[in-house]
Formats: C-alpha cells, sequence, structure tokens
C-alpha cells in the first residue's frame, strides 16, 4: 500500500510565523500572563497545546490587565491595535500575516486618496472586519460576490457611478470570484484599480489535493472540525473520491476506510500542526489502528 502526503499539507507561511511568534513570546517573558487575541489558530489540539505553555485565549482585549498580547494571522481593527498601543502595561506582539498586513495597507492609501474600496470577502470574517477599518466609513465596502455591488458601480452611464474603485480581496479568496466582481466593476464610469491581495497557499493546498485524490484510493483530511478550510479541502477531495475523511487525529482513523486500498492520500488545513500529521503518517505506515490511543 502506497501513502501519499500532500507537500502542501498543514501550516501555511502565516500561522507558522504567529505560532511561533506565540510560543517564543512564553519563553521571552517568563511569568507574565500571556494572550491571544481569539483563538491563535481552529485547531484545538495547537491551542491545548499553547495552554499548557501558558498563552491563553482572550477575546475581549478590554478584560486584559496586563501582559503579553499576541495578535493572530488575521489581523486585527486598527481601532483595536491603537487602544492596545496606549496602554503601557502591555506588549505586543504582532503576528498579522505579512499578506494580510499589505492588504490592510492598500485599504488605508487607497481610503486616504479618496477612493471607494470594495474587498471581497466574508464581511464578519475577522480578517476582514479587521480591513474594512483600514478604509473610510461609509466608503468602505465588503461584498462576497458581484451581486452584492451597489448598483450605480455596475450600470453603465448611471450618474452617480462616477466614483473611482479600489478593489482587493480576503486573502484566502477564490480568484474567480475575485475576477467576477472586477469585471462587473468595468461597466462604471469612474477609473478602477484592482489588487490582487489573494493568497495562493489555499489554492496550491487545493489543487495538490484534489489531484492526489484523483489518483488515490482513499483520502484522509486531517484537521480541526472547527476549521473552515480543512472543511472546504475534505468537501473538494470528497467531490473527486467519495471514500475521503475528515479526522482530527490518528485516533479517528477507522482502517475499514482504506482495507484493500492500494493507494491513500493524505492531506491537511492550513491550522494542521505538522507532529498530527506525522501521527497519522506512522499510524497509516504500520497499518494500525491508533483508535483509544491520544493523537
Ligand atoms: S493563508 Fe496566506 S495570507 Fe493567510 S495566513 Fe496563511 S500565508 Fe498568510
Amino acid at each position: 500500500m502506497e501513502i501519499e502526503l500532500a507537500a502542501s499539507a498543514g501550516f501555511c507561511f502565516g500561522v507558522k510565523r504567529a505560532v511561533n511568534l506565540a510560543v517564543r513570546a512564553a519563553a521571552e517573558h517568563p511569568g507574565k500572563p500571556i494572550f491571544t487575541l481569539g483563538p491563535i489558530i481552529h485547531n484545538p489540539q495547537v491551542v491545548a497545546d499553547l495552554e499548557r505553555r501558558g498563552i491563553h485565549r482572550a477575546d475581549d482585549p478590554v478584560k486584559i490587565l496586563a501582559g503579553v498580547v499576541i495578535i493572530r494571522s488575521h489581523g486585527i481593527t486598527r481601532q483595536t491595535l491603537e487602544a492596545l498601543e496606549t496602554r503601557p502595561e502591555i506588549t505586543i506582539i504582532d503576528a498579522t500575516c505579512p499578506f494580510v498586513r499589505r492588504a490592510q495597507e492598500i485599504v488605508g492609501q487607497m481610503a486616504a486618496e479618496g477612493y471607494r474600496v470594495i474587498i471581497v470577502g466574508e464581511d464578519n470574517h475577522p480578517e476582514v472586519v479587521g480591513l474594512l477599518s483600514y478604509g473610510g466609513p461609509n466608503r468602505t465596502l465588503a461584498v462576497s460576490s458581484a451581486d452584492d455591488l451597489p448598483a450605480e458601480l455596475t450600470e453603465r452611464g448611471n450618474r452617480r457611478g462616477g466614483d473611482n474603485v479600489a478593489l482587493l480581496a480576503q486573502t484566502t479568496q477564490s480568484f474567480d470570484t475575485f475576477r467576477a466582481v472586477a469585471n462587473r466593476l468595468l461597466p462604471h464610469k469612474g477609473e478602477t484599480r484592482c489588487f490582487n491581495t489573494i493568497c495562493d497557499a489555499t489554492s496550491q493546498r487545493q489543487n495538490e489535493s484534489l489531484a492526489i485524490a484523483g489518483r488515490s484510493d482513499c483520502m484522509i483530511v486531517i484537521g480541526g472540525y472547527a476549521s473552515a478550510n480543512t472543511t472546504r479541502l475534505e468537501e473538494l477531495c470528497r467531490g473527486v473520491l467519495p471514500n475521503t475523511h475528515h479526522i482530527e487525529t490518528a485516533a479517528d482513523l477507522d482502517p475499514s476506510w482504506y482495507a484493500g486500498a492500494r493507494r491513500i492520500g493524505v492531506t491537511a488545513g492550513a491550522s494542521t500542526p505538522g507532529w498530527l500529521i506525522e501521527a497519522v503518517m506512522v499510524t497509516l505506515q504500520t497499518g494500525g489502528n491508533s483508535k483509544g490511543k491520544s493523537g
């Protein structure tokens, strides 16, 4: 039986950087309370590991009295960052992914130059909430599809449609959706500037996983059950190979899934740590069933 692990499985650059910064913060600030604003990552095993190292999750910065605050890879709102910066009792470690930071800077710069800013993304996603905060009030908008665009920006000859528009995307958006929104903006009278802020980490992982699912008899997708990107990865792979299974740890493997399989494919979401992937690989390679053991 052959087992093929996707090279792109697991932590992306931004998540790896954020987790490393958190672990380093615990080592460099012994005895100080350390918090991440929101879960640093959607993986319960990693969150539990960070808890053991004294790194706790806090959802409301106002309730943090003192200590070290780690900003996760999605970034936070400008207002929250500025409020934290006024508090000398708090040390800020900014683990905002540099790709997200670049998108925040584009929003700020374009808004300052008078552009209406359109962000292709989910308006309640923390990254988009952060991006919106860098734009001007009432001049910055998130849309999930071209249908959400205001009519004056899509109708040719609309007299209210002369605004200049800057278009960018949540880093994990699909390129097809971004292009569809850009196309719909073209007829409007003003200038349209498009900034492709999509990060390739997600599409690379999806494309590689789909290719592996296509040549496998069983596909294992590792990641937190609450992780949106892992769930999406499983859905995509299942479309190619119905014998696809989403697991959190090696303990969730069921040997009946791959009994008689000639080839097993393995991939993992962006928030899945290497040690969990390794444990699954070892269990599969030894043909074992780790049910009942901890992952
Ligand atoms: S998916 Fe891309 S933009 Fe998002 S944290 Fe990872 S590397 Fe950064």
